[in-house]
């Protein structure tokens, strides 16, 4: 093409170009005319020239045919009407825009555009050099052109494909970073906001293990698919990893909204899915994050909302959460346990305790759960449901496991009785394939009775290799040991599992005794379906968490044979427990409340309360959605509007509606939503954009900044008096 360039310019100076080497002398206007006619007839290049205001003024025949039009019609037409730049946005940073190289009258540099045929589009490359007429004006472009269709489609498919996902067609994990970059650096030009949802699909693993992976990618299809349908337009989706998601929505800061977007992210994703006629189920978490509450720049917002996920994660599946400063302090609280429960084993930190389960109609005990406890140098009893789910991220729950059932059955060898224990087993053990030889092992080395020792298994198992499942439990059943089924209700449950699978027992989880009494509530009902049940296969049930003398009455009316929770005893250290097997107590009597109460949830957290221009600290006492009660200020009228800034930027408007000495009670203006755990939060935040108003540098919401402006007020006769409040 450069050869051609030079060539073209040769002939326009009208000399005779003589530079390449031709034997030019064999070469008359004649031929040099054929030379050009047969060029342009050929498809290796074509001609074309514009007058000094950029209208075509020549366009070779073949090329006008290529567009589809007559020569006549395309001539005098601007140059930028014909040649039309690529629309495709991501073109833009290859090639200097032809509007710019036309605006300068510089030679134009090889450039693609887009030749619109009537029917369907060409793609041309084009190049040409400035002319000047004697007087040294500018006189328009000589150019060339040459159809590049092929490459360019081809190209541009390669350019598609490395932009979006090839499996579901979402964006890809590149695109979706450039997207959210961009959109962020232009939203905080214009003072927009922006959310992003992260979403992680609970147990695809498992599909995907169980099923084959053609099944997993056709799950991950549909859940694209329902993605679309559920988000709409307007907001980006991406798949970002194997079954990690993510959503951009522009000009969205209304945590109600995000929410009720979210719940129905997951209500649609845990619809049952069809694959090849079969039926899998799935879940889905989401993280929350909004720009620039939560963040600014993109890596800020990421990591905001991937802390959301992972405690979203955390909460249990098919939750939402929000992204807020305090996930950052438990991260690195979480970090911190993870970096200890290393040495925890070594340091001879761990120690297992025993909570009795008693026979439901004598109160004689019949087994102890063994439970672990940490006694952390610095931090003093970390309980195991912090401590657990690190073990099995880090995969040294193996470590703790094995080590848990030796120190269990070394412990109740020296107890009088055959009494028996029950050691928790984490899916993450059950799962190895050396966890049978494990139990083996260790009831050979200390010497047990193999059905004194009782494993409690959660149904989380069953997601997984079904068969495996099957085959782990009757293997375990031969080493003589007995089975139990831990936390029964939480999870997967299907009865359908339990008619195949040897257990020996069945633990009814807590959440389902928990106010079983209360009228309006049908736990009893479910507690009595799964007693009926278990006594027809011949297992018996443990209610589990039993706290109060009417839940105990409830559940053993029920039929459940056993019962264990703080009304008979909590978990106590194995010393004590053989003293009173040793004593002959064998009993433990009921000791607790008559009646179950529903736990009013107090709180007492440091608030600021601003009126007029003054802020004033005061002590949330409860919170609702609706209201708050407030201690802190003395006498303050029924009736007087407030504003209550409940920390991270969150400003609720509020009146005063009760009032008594120095306790308020406020009812919001707007209620407050759910936070997606069990909180409550507002719907919309200070704007750092506000507070950068105020002076301050642009940055995610922290709460110095948010008391910063808001405390900036004071006059010198504040309306209300502060009275010191004391926590008890
Ligand atoms: P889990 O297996 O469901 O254990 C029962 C939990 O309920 C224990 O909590 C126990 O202290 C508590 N509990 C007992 N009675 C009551 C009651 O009346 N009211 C209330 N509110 N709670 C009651 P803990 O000891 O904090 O253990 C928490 C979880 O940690 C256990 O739940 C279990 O999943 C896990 N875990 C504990 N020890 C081990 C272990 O050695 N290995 C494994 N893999 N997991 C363990
Ligand atoms: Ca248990
Ligand atoms: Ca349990």
């Amino acid at each position: 093409m450069a050869g051609l360039l030079s060539r073209l310019k040769g002939e326009t100076a009208g000399g005779d170009a003589a530079d390449a080497g031709v034997p030019v002398r064999a070469f008359n206007n004649a031929s040099r005319a054929a030379l050009l006619k047969s060029l342009e007839s050929s498809d290796l290049g074509w001609f074309w020239a514009t007058d000094a205001a950029g209208h075509i003024s020549y366009i070779s025949l073949p090329a006008a045919q290529r567009a589809g039009k007559p020569v006549e019609e395309i001539i005098s037409k601007p140059l930028t009407d014909v040649f039309q730049a690529v629309e495709d946005s991501d073109d833009r940073g290859t090639q200097r825009p032809l509007k710019f190289q036309l605006a300068a009258r510089n030679s134009i540099k090889p450039v693609t555009v887009e030749i619109d045929m009537g029917e369907g589009r060409s793609w041309w490359e084009i190049a040409a050099v400035p002319q000047t007429d004697d007087a040294g004006n500018f006189a328009g472009y000589h150019g060339i052109a040459r159809d590049v269709s092929d490459t360019y489609e081809s190209t541009r498919d390669a350019e598609k494909l490395s932009r979006y996902d090839s499996l579901t067609g979402l964006s890809n994990r590149h695109r979706m970073s450039h997207q959210l970059g961009a959109t962020l650096t232009a939203f905080k030009a214009s003072k927009r906001s922006c959310a992003m949802m992260l979403l992680d699909l609970d147990r695809f693993k498992q599909v995907n293990d169980t099923m084959g992976h053609p099944a997993g990618d056709e799950l991950l299809k549909q859940v694209a698919g329902r993605l679309q349908r559920v988000l709409g337009d307007g907001v980006e989706i991406g798949r970002i990893g194997g079954d990690e998601f993510q959503v951009i929505i522009p000009d969205e800061d209304d945590r109600g909204v995000l929410g009720e977007l979210a719940t129905r992210i997951i209500q649609m994703l845990s619809q049952p899915y069809s694959i090849n006629g079969l039926r899998a189920v799935i879940g889905c978490s989401v993280g929350v994050a909004v720009a620039p509450f939560d963040g600014i720049e993109e890596e800020e917002l990421v990591k905001a909302a991937d802390l959301a996920l992972y405690s979203a994660k955390g909460g249990g599946r098919g939750a939402f959460r929000f992204y807020s400063s305090d996930l950052r302090d438990k991260a690195s609280y979480r970090h911190q346990i993870e970096s200890d429960l290393r040495d925890a084993v070594a340091r001879d930190e761990l120690e297992m305790h025993y909570q009795p389960i008693v026979d439901a109609k004598t109160h004689r005990v019949a087994c102890v759960e063994a439970l672990m406890r940490w006694n952390h140098s610095d931090r003093g009893m970390i309980s195991p449901a912090d401590f657990i789910p690190v073990a099995e991220e880090v995969g040294i729950i193996r470590e703790l496991g094995e080590w848990a059932l030796h120190s269990v059955c070394e412990t109740i060898q020296e107890w009088p009785g055959d009494i028996r224990a029950a050691v928790n087993v984490s899916a993450v053990q059950f799962a190895s394939d050396e966890f049978v030889d494990i139990v083996k092992r260790t009831l050979k080395t200390t010497g047990i009775e193999p059905e004194r020792i009782e494993l409690e298994i959660t149904e989380s198992v069953f997601v997984g290799d079904m068969d495996r499942a099957l085959r782990v439990f009757h293997e375990l059943k031969g080493l003589g040991v007995r089975l139990s089924l831990d936390d029964f209700g939480t999870g997967y449950s299907s009865l359908a599992y339990l008619r195949d699978a040897p257990f020996d027992k069945i633990k009814i989880d807590q959440s389902f005794v928990r106010g079983c009494t209360a009228e309006d509530n049908r736990n009893d009902a479910i507690i009595a379906a799964v007693v009926s049940l278990a006594t027809a296969l011949g297992m018996e049930t443990v209610a589990e968490g039993v706290e109060s003398k009417d839940e105990m009455r409830a559940v053993t009316e029920e039929g459940a044979t056993h019962l264990q929770g703080m009304l008979f005893s909590r978990a106590i250290p194995g010393a004590e427990i053989m003293e009173r097997l040793e004593s002959g107590e064998f009993e433990f009597v009921p000791r607790g409340p008559e009646k179950y109460r529903a736990e009013r949830r107090t709180e007492f957290r440091k608030i600021g309360l601003i009126h007029g221009n003054d802020r004033y600290n005061v002590f949330l006492r409860n919170l609702s959605k609706t209201g708050a009660k407030i201690e802190g200020l003395l006498d303050v009228p029924v009736g007087t509007d407030v504003v209550v800034d409940l920390g991270g930027g969150q400003l609720a408007v509020a009146c005063v509606r009760r009032s008594e000495g120095f306790s308020q009670g406020v009812e919001f203006e707007t209620a407050l939503i759910s936070d997606g755990a069990d909180g409550l939060c507002t719907r919309h935040r200070v704007s750092p954009y506000q507070i950068e108003a105020a002076g301050r540098p642009l940055r995610a919401l922290n709460d110095e900044a948010v008391a910063a402006v808001t405390s900036g007020m004071h006059s010198n006769t504040k309306s209300f008096v502060e009275v010191e409040i004391s926590k008890f």
